[in-house]
């Protein structure tokens, strides 16, 4: 499979101006480097190839290859442009090979809940994740029941969590797991840690985890991302999934975006019955799930930014549309946008009714 980058290939540009590439860690597509610009010695500097971009996630200085080349001369951006045409390699290589991997079939449900459920037993969570747990309202058996993780970041760690999984299970076809060079099995990790929270269907199955990372506010990297292994050899990807959680008898569901905040309003309103979208754009198995379960109405309660946020507004008319395709009522709610998710503003009037109560 050819796949065709913009203009120039980032990664032989980035050659050109001598950049340093982190020797194994990289994708086809995403590379790893030493940033150029602000004396970097841990490979902050990312590269992708089929977007064409870099960005340096220590100094957050980002661009193309247009660019990045231009920075490290010192030239405007037409020079730099001019100079990387006349390069024979970079145009040669204009299309580069990509060497889909061949995805594993994902394996089904029963299996997948087996192997996270066993998985997340061996984890543990760290104080400073069950702590941010606790301050968006949820206690320890709710946590518990949960099973948040903390997504392990010790490598000693991981390897004997790997060993034991691996011992009991196949991990072939689960997202997030795959098999390296050397025939060991890996899992997908990200350096800087977070929390695993499972997304599970209607009879409480784990069907995929997804990862909320400890990633710096402000610095615009994504905070939400599936456990996947779509890009390694051997690896399967991950699916939209809709998470379920609450009294799954009612015939009314509030629809969140993401499953944390599902789970914490969920136990907020007393078990009611949610449903989390892993993005406002990722509704593909929305309409299935909801004829599944017998809903008649949808209590829309995406983070109240839609008011603001175009490409919601656009998703949030698609959203409707296939519900309105289904025959299911349809109910937009809002709350005081000084909460920014459902999640606050049941928090805050929990909090409140309590204080009352303190004060009676
Ligand atoms: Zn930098």
């Amino acid at each position: 499979m050819a796949i065709q980058y913009e203009e120039f290939d980032i990664v032989e540009v980035a050659k050109m101006c001598g950049v340093q590439f982190h020797a194994y860690d990289h994708n086809e597509i995403e590379y790893k480097a030493l940033c150029p610009f602000c004396g970097d010695t841990s490979y902050h500097l990312g590269l992708n190839r089929k977007m064409d971009r870099f960005h340096c996630f220590r100094c957050k200085t980002r661009g193309n290859s247009v660019s990045l080349y231009a920075k490290m001369f010192g030239l405007t951006n037409k020079q730099a442009y001019e100079i990387i045409r006349n390069n024979d390699k970079v145009l040669d290589e204009k299309v580069f090979t990509y060497r889909e991997n061949p995805e594993t079939p994902i394996r089904p449900i029963e299996d997948r809940h087996n192997v996270y459920y066993d998985f997340l037993s061996l984890l543990r969570l760290n104080r400073s994740h069950r702590e941010n747990l606790e301050r968006r309202g949820l206690s320890f058996n709710h946590i518990h029941q949960f099973m948040y993780r903390s997504i392990p970041t010790d490598n000693v760690f991981r390897r004997e969590v790997l060993e034991k999984l691996a011992s009991k299970h196949n991990l072939l076809g689960i997202p997030g797991f795959y098999i390296d060079e050397r025939g060991d099995v890996q899992m997908y990790v990200k350096k800087c840690g977070g929390i695993f929270i499972p997304i599970c269907n209607r009879e409480g199955y784990i069907q995929g985890l997804q990862m909320r990372l400890d990633v710096d506010e402000g610095s615009g990297d994504k905070k939400f991302r599936w456990f996947s292994s779509k890009h390694y050899k051997d690896g399967t990807g991950a699916k939209p999934w809709i998470h379920i959680v609450g009294d799954t008898t009612a015939s009314e569901v509030c629809l969140t975006e993401g499953a944390m905040k599902a789970d914490v309003t969920s136990v907020l309103s007393n078990g009611q019955l949610f449903m989390a979208v892993p993005g406002v754009n990722a509704i593909a198995y929305l309409p299935e799930v909801i004829r599944d379960l017998g809903i008649t109405k949808v209590y829309e309660a995406f983070d109240m930014d839609k008011r603001t946020k175009p490409q919601v507004k656009q998703a949030l008319i698609g959203l409707r549309n296939s519900l309105d395709a289904i025959g299911v009522e349809w109910c937009s709610c809002s709350w005081n946008p000084q909460y920014k998710g459902l999640d606050d503003y049941f928090l805050a009037k929990t909090m409140c009714m309590q204080s009352d109560l303190v004060a009676a």
